[in-house]
């Protein structure tokens, strides 16, 4: 699997869109991997999670063609990980010569219901799945489980166990820590990548709806106990707040003591 991070940033982006503070103007000013734009994770060619309002700008900055897409899996209703605008472009007269259409779309029941509803508006070459925490999806030569985040009230907020025959993957992202039937259930995995939300970076605050640096290294030690990591899993982290107030060299040099390394926009990650 080639996977590539497309956005790092929380939901505002960072340099926040409106925000004036010293961290957002220092990241306009280096530029570079201070940079960070809203979540979106591109497997190979076909395979993308999450359709942000930073989708034609990833698609343009990073060179991909998203006509080849063929399975879209989203991980929440939250308008950095959703914007219903954006599918719409998929259908007639916005595209054509889809590669692989129908292309399928997953998502939990109220992300579905939202397309579906754009769907009675103007015809999408797409078919629908609503899918549930822990029930496998077969994509081609992928599984997709989706598994129970920590992060929305009023809707079933997602994340995503990825494998292929040789690989596996946990893509964490929204969460805060994870409750016990999802710590149980990743416990039977043995993972070669865990990439973990790290909204609110080394503060000492945790919310109960993103994760701190202290979090992610929590369940990195919950997983290593349960024998589903090993010293060779990396640990790779991701969706960062301006309002942690590190840039992107700073929360390295920090990560590195924790063996963890910090995602920027469009790094890719083999396994
Ligand atoms: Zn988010
Ligand atoms: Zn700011
Ligand atoms: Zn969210």
């Amino acid at each position: 699997m080639r996977i590539q991070i497309l956005g790092t940033a929380a939901a505002e982006g960072w340099p926040g869109i409106f925000c004036g503070c010293t961290t957002c103007a220092k990241a306009r000013a280096l530029g570079g991997k201070n940079l960070r734009s809203r979540a979106s994770l591109q497997i190979d060619d076909i395979f993308k999670i999450d359709l942000p309002p930073d989708t034609y700008y990833h698609s343009i900055r990073f060179g991909i063609d998203q006509s080849k897409l063929k399975h879209l899996f989203y991980t929440h209703s939250h308008g950095d990980h959703f914007d219903p605008d954006e599918v719409e472009y998929m259908s007639h007269p916005f595209a054509h010569c889809l590669a692989n259409a129908p292309i399928q779309i997953y998502g939990n029941e109220k992300v579905m219901r939202a397309i579906k509803s754009r769907h009675e508006r103007r015809e999408l070459p797409a078919e629908f799945h609503t899918v549930e925490p822990y029930i496998p999806i077969k994509a081609d030569y992928l599984t997709f489980i989706p598994i129970l985040a920590e992060h929305a009230r009023n809707e079933t907020a997602l994340n995503y166990i990825i494998q292929s025959e040789t690989a596996t993957v946990l893509y964490s992202s929204d969460t805060g820590f994870y409750g016990k039937s999802t710590l149980d259930f990743i416990s039977n995995f043995k993972f070669d990548l865990l990439i973990a939300e790290c909204t609110n970076g080394t503060a000492l605050h945790s919310s109960q709806l993103h994760m701190n640096m202290r979090d992610v290294l929590k369940l990195r030690t919950h997983l290593t106990r349960a024998g589903a990591v090993s010293p060779a899993t990396r640990t790779v982290i991701t969706h960062f707040s301006h309002n942690i107030g590190l840039l992107h060299e700073e929360l390295e040099s920090k990560a590195a003591k924790k063996d963890i390394e910090v995602a920027y926009d469009g790094i890719i990650l083999e396994v």
